[in-house]
């Protein structure tokens, strides 16, 4: 604490911008397109504040045009992590004393940055390089990464506020300590939000990181770095490296001083982290933390009550935005029998609706998947579907990745209710609906529950009070984020923590205080004020 008990910026939302024709910020991101699509650019790491280039490069490509190149980015030799490891405990020494007024004021100035000056630089590369519309980027990339910088300050002071009673013999102080040692941030490539958010929160308590972003991400995670050093993060305390995933996670988890893994990706490479953590925890100074938020097989349960048209927008909105690859997406409908005659003619009227191409086209609602690996595992099993007896495509089923990777979006009809698109994360547009008999509904609460290993997000419609009680209690476990009467996507900063449980996450909830404080490690003072000077108890007589 520094010289005062300040209050910040009451943390506000972000407003979504429209972007319809006419509108300056229609403009400012069509420009900011053209000039980051035609110029090529070259990404160092960047370790202790400096731009460190290896010469072994890769490059950049967008989704949606593979051919073109937008840039290169730099892989790191094992010698780079232990630099980054070494920098990072060095401005340890200074960034976990400074004041948290100063590093909240950073981060609050983080956010304005992307508010203002950077918001069309920074939606223009998440749309060129993981092929978001534009209102997935605006989101994405600008609202929920502005909030998350803004409501973690208040909730990093919320936090600084809890503090024990006292007496007047006594004064009891708890003190928020970052971790000691320094933390490890992996990050996924579909939110450039998630991507800033998982090093900087961890910055944000005074902890020191090393950052390594998906490969898929890397175009606007420089875009990140760049608006983190004009907020002035000091050097040493966000350092960012590419390269082989194995490598630098075993360079990070084999020193002594790693004191927390925040990691945001699939359930098996999470697990293998935990893994290596485990078998190295004899050599730890300390224990270290692990978070973890990983995949979903996410549901929307329709009671035959529901309104058949609000089942459908459910299913369009709630499956095939930015491609189903929301962690948060739609892939399993449960939609009850007296209703399916027409939720299906509406879902297939809404997704023939649907225009498919590049982000830059402001018509199109559907654009690329994020790369070949995707792409080549969307189309096994779009096959398999229409190959399987069990299972019939309505809508959709067809690939093709000439130009970009691009997979239309597609829905399964299936009388398996544990077909394998029932069960398994496919990350793409790709939904699978069981009709079951409407009769039938607990039955089908409880498949529900034990139709897969995740249990992330999911929703309920229903007009009948009862039903939707019953959906509530028998389906408490099988999410983090539940919604009545909603697509089960788009979590807001502030208003819906984020984060589910089971084979989906550690559930710390991003984008609240129950996330910073795994980042913590409080500090217990008790200060007497007149100290006893004999040893014996009133009751010795
Ligand atoms: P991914 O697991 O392929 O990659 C995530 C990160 O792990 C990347 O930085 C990647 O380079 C790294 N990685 C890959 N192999 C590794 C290894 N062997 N060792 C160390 N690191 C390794 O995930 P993705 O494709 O980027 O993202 C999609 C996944 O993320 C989906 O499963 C999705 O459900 C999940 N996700 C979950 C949430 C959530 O809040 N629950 C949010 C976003 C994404």
């Amino acid at each position: 604490m520094g010289k005062g008990f300040f209050n910040v910026p009451i943390a506000i939302n972000e407003p979504v911008k429209s972007y319809a024709p006419g509108s300056p910020e229609r403009e400012a991101v069509l420009e900011a397109y053209k000039d980051m699509w035609n110029t090529k650019i070259d990404v160092p790491l960047y370790i202790n504040g400096k731009d460190v280039s290896t010469g072994n490069t890769k490059t950049m490509s967008a989704p949606h045009d593979h051919q073109h190149v937008v840039g290169t980015y730099h892989l790191a030799e094992k010698s780079n992590i232990e630099d980054a490891i070494a920098t990072a405990l060095e401005a340890r020494k200074t960034w976990s004393q400074l004041p948290w007024e100063h590093r909240a004021g950073i981060f609050l100035k983080a956010a304005e940055l992307i508010a203002g000056p950077y918001r069309a630089k920074i939606n223009a590369a998440t749309m060129i390089a993981q092929s978001k519309t534009v209102h997935q980027a605006e989101i994405d990339a600008s609202c929920e990464l502005i909030d998350f910088l803004r409501f973690n300050v208040q909730f990093m002071t919320d936090i600084y506020h809890e503090q024990p009673e006292s007496s007047s013999e006594a004064w009891n102080r708890l003190e928020y300590r970052p971790l000691e040692g320094f933390t490890y941030a992996v990050t996924p490539f579909n939110f450039t939000a998630i991507a800033a958010n998982l090093p900087a929160c961890m910055a944000m308590m005074g902890n020191v990181v090393v950052w390594k972003p998906s490969d898929s991400q890397i175009f606007s995670a420089k875009i990140i770095m760049d608006v983190f050093k004009e907020a002035g993060v000091p050097d040493g305390v966000i350092n960012v490296v590419f390269g082989d995933p194995a490598m630098i996670t075993d360079t990070v988890m084999e020193s002594p001083d790693f004191s927390g893994l925040h990691f945001t990706g699939s359930t098996f490479i999470f697990k293998e982290l935990w893994k290596k953590i485990g078998n190295n925890i004899h050599s730890y100074k300390t224990y270290p933390r692990i978070v973890g938020e990983t995949g979903g097989k996410d549901f929307i349960i329709a009671h035959k009550s529901a309104n058949p048209i609000q089942v459908a927008t459910a299913i369009s909105r709630g499956a095939f935005e930015f491609q189903g690859q929301k962690c948060s997406a739609a892939s399993r409908a449960y939609v009850p029998s007296n209703l399916w005659d027409t939720v299906k003619e509406r879902v297939i009227k809404d997704v023939t609706s649907f225009k498919m191409g590049s982000p830059e086209d402001f018509n199109n609602f559907i654009t690329a998947v994020i790369h070949e690996g995707s792409f080549d595992k969307l189309a096994k099993y779009i096959d398999g579907a229409k190959n399987d007896a069990d299972a019939e495509i309505i809508v959709g089923g067809n690939y093709d990745k000439s130009k970009g990777y691009f997979i239309e979006p597609t829905i399964i009809v299936t009388s398996n209710p544990k077909y394998t698109t029932m069960c398994t994360e496919l990350f793409g547009p790709v939904m699978t609906i069981y009709v079951y008999d409407e009769n039938h509904y607990s039955e089908t609460l409880q498949l529900i529950d034990e139709t897969s290993e995740y249990a992330l997000t999911g929703a309920v419609l229903s007009t009948d009070r009862y039903a939707i009680d019953e959906a509530t209690k028998a389906l408490q476990n099988c999410a983090g984020n539940f919604y009545i009467n909603d697509k089960p996507t788009g979590a807001v900063v502030g208003q819906q923590p984020f984060g589910g449980a089971r084979a989906s996450g550690t559930n710390d909830k991003a984008g609240s205080a129950l996330n910073l404080l795994r980042w913590v490690s409080p500090r217990m003072i008790k200060e007497t004020f007149v100290t006893p000077t004999n040893y014996r108890y009133p009751f010795l007589g």
